[in-house]
């Protein structure tokens, strides 16, 4: 009864948020996981993966016409990242506030990147843009059957 009422609400989303290899190599795996954790979000997918340069290009191939391309893919496959599906109502505009702004100097005090990070180009996490890219980004980072579909026990606490 419970995950058809979850699935059946409205404005469920899912989005795909990356540490990047900045974030793991600095030990925040654990504090980042928690912002959204403790936010209240449905974490569907989680693993810690050594990015093929393939599929970095391919995650980022709408800006593959910048002068950072070249540096944005080596940061990128230059150690693991950890790859996280979530799900929620309105999860990827609020995951965007949670991480915050792209250049962490600008990136309000609270937000991820605010307190842990200083430079664009080492700027720890990434998230979706948009629900459609969500699921792109999920579908190009997981195979179906390394996401799970669940009820957490809070879930009645987390929504009337
Ligand atoms: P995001 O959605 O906030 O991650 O930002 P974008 O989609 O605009 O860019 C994707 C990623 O490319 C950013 O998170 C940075 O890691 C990287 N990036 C963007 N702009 C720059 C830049 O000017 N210099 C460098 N080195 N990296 C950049
Ligand atoms: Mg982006």
């Amino acid at each position: 009864f419970l995950p058809r009422l979850v699935a059946a609400m409205e404005g469920v989303e899912e989005t795909y948020i990356m540490i990047k290899p900045d974030g793991v190599q600095r030990g925040l795996v654990g504090e980042i996981i928690s912002r959204f954790e403790k936010k209240g979000f449905l974490l569907k997918g989680l693993k810690l993966f050594q990015c093929p340069k393939e599929l970095a290009e391919e995650h980022y191939k709408d800006l593959k016409d910048k002068s950072f391309y070249p540096k944005l893919i080596g940061y990128i496959t230059s150690g693991p990242v950890v790859c996280m599906a979530w799900e929620g109502v309105g999860v990827v505009a609020s995951a965007r506030k949670l991480i915050g702004a792209t250049n962490p100097l600008q990136a309000e005090p609270g937000t991820i990147r605010g307190d842990l990070a200083v430079q664009t180009g080492r700027n720890v996490v990434h998230g979706s843009d948009s629900p459609e890219n969500g699921h792109r980004e999920i579908a190009l980072w997981f195979k179906e059957s390394e996401l799970c579909q669940w009820v957490p026990a809070q879930a009645p606490w987390l929504m009337e």
